[in-house]
This record gives structure tokens, C-alpha cells and sequence, in this order.
């Protein structure tokens, strides 16, 4: 089977200020004129009615004085109506709680603004005089890929999609992942492997008590206060983004070599319930985390062709991987099966339990079979003991 994989990398080029700021001013002056292209319904509903001579009119006016290449006109427009459109669908469901406001300073370049030949990409900023050129082969880190799927550009950098064709391989390898607050516990190859991700959590925690400082700045000097939330929000945002990277690219080198496809619980599926406050916080955190991780992981296998499955973990850690009995909370992260004894700790029942029923071994709630099972003793006694 063929798939398209996409990577993104942000490279760190010196941006065209101006344009960003020019084009963040396009994009407001665009959205007023849009807005004003709203009609209500007697039924409140919303509808924009945006013909193109209106389009037309607008793009001339926005064009009277840009200086930049034309097509950034074009593309603000796009992005505005697509903006607009989108506020439209909320409304009319009654879940748009503000008007659509233009807040990012970012600069989404169209495929005609810019050519890319050998290696080196040439972004036109002023029509036949002023270009962004980056040779992408300065970054090594960027992989072979087939095209461009598009490029944006913010005051951090340039932010560069990659596009390629691969082949998804026939698994007859499945490794399963269970994220959890302090560890992400996996099956890989036969083996448990439990990866240490406490300092992620420690990451949460410190910028937590920082926010929880500033919320208390925000009653005298809101301006900053908000400035700082923003500021520490992006650092705790990036720094657990680096320790993901690092973690997920270990996981799938070692995939790679074993050419073996990943099982993940289907988030959705599982049930939020009712907790106190800290415990709510920490079942965010691992939600947060398991997102990540699992996002991360899998564009990094789909990019080398190896296939992610998920599945819902519903009852992953209180089903019995050998009779499939249920088990029963037995002393600190062990559990115990209440038909044949089995103590095992809860993690190592998950992925156990995700790696079966994701690659058919176990059809869930089944029996599971006999051979299957006798492999899985030895690894779940020798983990225990
Ligand atoms: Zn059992």
C-alpha cells in the first residue's frame, strides 16, 4: 500500500520582518472587510455572502500599497475567508464564543511563490528583486523527501513541510506503547522496555507553579502578565517537544532496525471521569503526553513506511493477558488476576494486553491461544521477580 508521509522542520533563517508585519496588518484590514460580508439570518444564523467582484475590489485595495509579491494578497485573503468560514460553522452550532480575530504572525507561502531546484529554495518576498534563498542542504537533518508541501514563514523562522511517497510495509512485527504520567511502558521485540518520563513531569510541574505565580500578577499589571504566560507557556511547550524528539527518534530507530509497526491506545476512547483537582491536572499531563508521543511516533514510522494501528485500550490494564480473567488492584502498580493468580504490574498488563488484541492474536474478550500464552508467562514472571 501507498501513502504519503509528511515532516515538518523549522528552519531558523533570518525572516523578512516587514513582511510579516505588512501581511499580519493585510490579514486584519482583510478580515474587517470579510466580516462586513456577514448577513444574519431571523434566525441569527450566519452566512457570508462574498461574491467574487467583492473579492476582486477587496484584493485591489489591499494591493494599492503592498510592495511585496502579489500572491501574499492572495493567500491572506485565502487564509482570512477560511477563518471566517470556520467561525461561521461554530456559530451557527452556537459554540463561537469571540469573533474571529487574526492573532499569528505567520505567513503561509502559497507553492507559487517560491521553486525549489537542487537543494536550494528561493522564496520570491519582492516581485524580481528581493528573495529569501535557503540551501536546504546546509540541514543535514532534513531526510531525502520527494516535494515541498509548503512552507510558512514566522518570526522564528521558516517553517518547511516535507513530502514523501512510501511504501507501508506488512507488519509481521508490532510493538505496543502505553503512556503513563511518569513512564511510557512498551512491548518491543519481546521485551519490556519502560522509558523513564518523569522529567517531562517535572517539566509541567515547575512551569505550572510559575503560571500559578503570574495568575497572580494578572490582577495589577495584566498587560505583562499576559506576555509572561505566553512566554513561559511556548518554553514549556518547546522544551517538552525536544524531550519527546529525542525519546520518540531512540524508539524508532530501534523499530526501524526490527522493521516492526507500533500499537497505541485510541485516546478517544478512553472515558474521562470525575477526579479532584491535582489528579485532574495529572490526567491531562498523561493525555498531553500520550498526544505527543503519539503523534511524534508516528510520523516518524509512517515516514519509513512502518504501519501504527490503535486500538481501544478499553479495560487494557484489568483484563488478564493469559485467561483473560479479570484483575483486580493487588498492592501499588500490581495487579492481580482473580481467576488463575496472575500478579503482574499494571503497565506490563497494558501493552501485553494493546500488542494482543492490536495484532490479532487476542481478538478482545476472547480466549487468548495456548502457545501465545506460554511465551507470555516467562515474560510476565521474569518482569515481576
Ligand atoms: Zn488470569
Amino acid at each position: 500500500m501507498k501513502e504519503e508521509a509528511i515532516k515538518a522542520y523549522k528552519i531558523p533563517v533570518e525572516v523578512p520582518r516587514d513582511l510579516i508585519e505588512a501581511y499580519f496588518e493585510v490579514k486584519k484590514r482583510a478580515l474587517r472587510e470579510i466580516l462586513s460580508h456577514v448577513t444574519r439570518s431571523r434566525t441569527e444564523k450566519a452566512h457570508l455572502n462574498f461574491k467574487a467582484e467583492d473579492r476582486r475590489r477587496l484584493r485591489s485595495i489591499l494591493l494599492s500599497d503592498w510592495k511585496f509579491s502579489k500572491h501574499y494578497i492572495d493567500s491572506a485573503i485565502n487564509s482570512v475567508i477560511g477563518l471566517v468560514k470556520g467561525w461561521i460553522k461554530l456559530h451557527n452550532r452556537g459554540k463561537a464564543k469571540f469573533m474571529p480575530k487574526i492573532t499569528k504572525k505567520t505567513v503561509y507561502i502559497k507553492n507559487t511563490l517560491f521553486s525549489y531546484k537542487n537543494g536550494n529554495l528561493k522564496i520570491s518576498i519582492e516581485p524580481n528583486k528581493r528573495y529569501l534563498e535557503v540551501n536546504l542542504r546546509d540541514y543535514d537533518w532534513i531526510p531525502d523527501f520527494d516535494r515541498i508541501g509548503g512552507l510558512i514563514l514566522s518570526e522564528e523562522g521558516l517553517l518547511i513541510t516535507v513530502k514523501r511517497e512510501v511504501r507501508v510495509e506488512k507488519s509481521r512485527q508490532w510493538a505496543s506503547f502505553d503512556v503513563n504520567l511518569t513512564n511510557i511502558t512498551s512491548l518491543i521485540n519481546g521485551k519490556i522496555v519502560k522509558y523513564d518520563i518523569r522529567q517531562l513531569y517535572h517539566i509541567h510541574r515547575v512551569y505550572e507553579k510559575k503560571r500559578m505565580r503570574i495568575q497572580k500578577l494578572s490582577k495589577h499589571k495584566p498587560k505583562t502578565a499576559k506576555k509572561m504566560m505566553q512566554k513561559y507557556s511556548k518554553r514549556e511547550k518547546n522544551r517538552a517537544r525536544d524531550f519527546m524528539h529525542k525519546l520518540t527518534a531512540g524508539i524508532v530507530e530501534k523499530l526501524n532496525e526490527i522493521k516492526s509497526g507500533a500499537i497505541f491506545e485510541n485516546l478517544k476512547d478512553i472515558k474521562g471521569r470525575i477526579l479532584n483537582k491535582s489528579r485532574d491536572l495529572n490526567r491531562k499531563l498523561s493525555k498531553w503526553n500520550a498526544r505527543m508521543f503519539q503523534f511524534m511516533l508516528e510520523y516518524k514510522l509512517k515516514w519509513l513506511g512502518l504501519p501504527v494501528k490503535y486500538i481501544n485500550p478499553k479495560n487494557s490494564s484489568k483484563t488478564c493477558p493469559l485467561c483473560s480473567g479479570r484483575m483486580a488492584a493487588y498492592k501499588d502498580r500490581l495487579m492481580r488476576c482473580e481467576k488463575c493468580g496472575l500478579i503482574s504490574d499494571r503497565d506490563v498488563v497494558a501493552v501485553l494486553n494493546i500488542q494482543m488484541w492490536g495484532s490479532g492474536v487476542t481478538p478482545k474478550g476472547d480466549e487468548p491461544k495456548g502457545d501465545v500464552s506460554q511465551g507470555l508467562h516467562g515474560l510476565i514472571y521474569a518482569y515481576v521477580s
